[in-house]
């Protein structure tokens, strides 16, 4: 019979790690806390509307399609193009950018306001390819065995990189556009990095060129959980049973094995090998009591913010508002320095909506739009008490109306919010942080939480906080490097 896995969590980063080591003959278990997998790629259906819970953002489509045919499969999902890419709209102005990879099209907007936009980006985005292309492969998609091939590793990328890497996100953006608001616009990508241009390093100004030349946004048909049901779909077909309502609790070892994980029923799940997709940090500390992972150690590492996510129907259609749109105000730096910590900013707040039904009409009824708006917030260490979410999604409503120019409060036939309260009960996020473990430089690569285990020979990981990181291209990615190593451990 052939070895046996089991996976804790069945989040992209678990669902994609079970195909590809059922793709490789390997019977493969998945426990999932919740009652539908996904994890943070999630989805509701409320009130006859459809809300994807977290990634709206479809990027990097090429390691999806390079995921599908390592495991002999046809992409079990669909995407189109977006064009614009996303709109800014910043506090007080009536002008919408719209973001065209088209750089002339782009250039034009920024007319009177930035001269030579389109030569500068050109050079700027120019920087942003050699960067992604000089570390993509030695750096980003590799597995380290020790913090001396990370080292050397590191010491293999273009010396021209070293400056860049003791500079932040906005410094670099800065060197190249004058305006505020060019600067403003294309540093708004290191939000994907769950942090702020001013603290995010500017190595990750490679996300400008992987939005703008290497690829793009898509819309996922359907919404963005079609990507969870495309997969679930494919295991299935490979009879990967996948436990729902299964928390991991507790486990049972015996000297460098994991022999069991127990689950919240005392059941205890036996494998040859263990991949946990739960959060790297927070597994090691609450499940195996790592004291390097305790609550007081992990709360000095740095994560990502918190976000406050609101999942409005509304009757009427909104013309006005494109799939993914920015709302920013005009104290951007004030109010990206303060974020994490300051609560208070959240009655002037910054956010993003996504309308899911501009390019897919079965997410909402006749007539009617699904909005799934994300305010970035302080994480439960500095905002513990959410009493005051119904007030601060308030004014968020009311701002939004004020940007388009329609009342939208008295249209809501839907309402759902979550806060990072919500996010950390639902999916074990350390104090509610969004996208796990921030990606500063002490907290990337060799000293991210690694992919497998300290003590435990046969246990893995994959997912958002362990290599390379956040994103759904990263958990595609991590789910190829942890594959590799319970390939390596079971077949030596
Ligand atoms: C609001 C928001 C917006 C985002 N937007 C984007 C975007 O636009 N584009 C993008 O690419 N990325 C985005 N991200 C990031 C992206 O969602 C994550 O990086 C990615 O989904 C993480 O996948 P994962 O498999 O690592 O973890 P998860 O999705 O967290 O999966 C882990 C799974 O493990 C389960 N679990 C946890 N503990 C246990 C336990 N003890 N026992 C059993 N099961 C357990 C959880 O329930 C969960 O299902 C966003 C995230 C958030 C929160």
């Amino acid at each position: 019979m052939s070895k046996k896995v089991i996976i804790a969590g069945a989040g992209l980063g678990g669902i994609a790690t079970a195909l590809r080591l059922s793709s490789q003959g390997y019977q493969v278990q998945i426990l999932e806390k919740n009652h539908q997998a996904g994890g943070r790629l999630n989805q509701i259906k409320k009130d006859g509307f459809t809300f994807d819970t977290g990634p709206s953002f479809f990027s990097m489509s090429y390691e999806f399609t390079a995921f599908a045919k390592d495991c002999k499969i046809d992409l079990p999902f669909d995407y189109v193009e977006l064009d614009p890419l996303y709109t800014v709209n910043f506090g007080g102005s009536p002008k919408t950018y719209y973001l065209y990879k088209d750089l002339k099209k782009l250039a034009a907007q920024f007319e009177g306001i930035e001269p030579d936009f389109e030569g500068k980006m050109r050079k700027y985005l120019h920087k942003c390819s050699r960067i992604f292309h000089d570390t993509v492969d030695v750096v980003i998609k590799q597995n380290f065995d020790s913090l001396f091939e990370y080292a050397k590793a590191l010491t293999s990328v273009n010396m021209a990189h070293i400056p860049v890497l003791f500079r932040k996100f906005d410094q670099q953006v800065n060197r190249y556009f004058q305006s505020n608001e060019a600067r403003q616009i294309v540093s708004l990508v290191a939000f994907f990095l769950g942090r702020t241009p001013f603290d995010t390093s500017a190595i990750y100004t490679l996300l400008s060129y992987t939005e703008f030349q290497h690829d793009g946004y898509y819309n996922v048909k359907g919404g963005m959980y079609k990507i969870v049901e495309g997969i679930v779909k494919e295991l299935e077909r490979r009879a990967v049973d996948i436990v729902y309502n299964t928390e991991i609790v507790d486990y049972k070892a015996r000297g460098n094995q994991l022999l069991a994980l127990v689950d919240q029923h005392n059941n205890e799940w036996e494998a040859d090998a263990f991949v946990i997709n739960a959060d790297a940090a927070v597994f090691r500390g609450k499940i195996f009591n790592r004291e390097a992972y305790s609550i007081e150690k992990l709360d000095k590492k740095e994560w990502t913010m918190g976000y406050l996510t609101i999942y409005l129907g509304i009757e009427g259609k909104l013309p006005q508002a494109n799939h993914h749109n920015y709302f920013i105000g005009n104290n951007f730096s004030d109010y990206a320095t303060d974020v994490y910590k300051n609560p208070d900013r959240l009655q002037k707040p910054y956010y993003y909506v996504n309308v899911l039904s501009k390019h897919n009409a079965e997410c909402a009824p006749e007539g009617c739009e699904s909005l799934f708006i994300v305010c970035p917030v302080p994480d439960l260490r500095y905002k513990p008490n959410w009493d005051d979410k119904d007030e601060i999604v308030n004014s968020i409503v009311q701002d939004f109306s004020e940007r388009i120019g329609v009342n939208i409060a008295d249209k809501i036939v839907s309402r759902t919010i979550y806060t990072p309260e919500d996010w950390q009960s639902q999916f074990n996020l350390h104090r509610g942080s969004g996208l796990g473990l921030s990606h500063n430089l002490w907290q990337i690569g060799g000293l991210r939480p690694k992919n497998y285990d300290e003590i435990y020979q046969n246990t893995f990981y994959t997912g958002a906080s362990t290599i390379p990181g956040a994103g759904l291209p990263m958990a595609i990615i991590s789910s190829k490097l942890a594959t590799e190593r319970v390939l390596n451990y079971l077949t030596s």
